[in-house]
């Protein structure tokens, strides 16, 4: 059976209109992933004597590009983003300050004192 130009016309309008549908769902989860960048891990409860450590140490750690936290490479907060690898006294001079979902400042910490 031969199709008229305006059934095709037609035809081509659901597809694109499907394509859309099918994006859709797609453009939401972007969207979701936007708002969740936007939250802040907060910031790790560092005590005295580790902050102490810590400020002497240049063991590597990872900053995001206008972010206050510094992570270790295993944070599950950091995940895939983006990231730019730091000594930790640089990153804490430079006034970042250490995330609580990673804890780089008791971790680090305690592996200068049992390596
Ligand atoms: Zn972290």
């Amino acid at each position: 059976m031969m199709r008229t130009p305006r059934k095709t016309r037609v035809d081509r309008v659901i597809r694109r209109l499907q394509v859309i549908l099918k994006a859709l769902p797609l453009l939401c989860v972007r969207i979701g992933t936007n708002r969740d960048d936007q939250q802040e891990p907060a910031e790790e409860d560092t005590d005295a004597a580790d902050a102490l450590v810590v400020s002497e140490l240049t063991d590597e750690v990872l900053v995001l590009d206008e972010r206050p936290r510094y992570h270790l490479a295993a944070c599950d907060w950091v995940g895939e983003r983006p990231t730019i690898p730091l000594p930790v006294n640089e990153a804490r001079q430079l006034g970042f300050t250490p995330c609580a979902v990673c804890a780089p400042d008791a971790t680090l910490a305690a592996a200068t004192r049992h390596p």
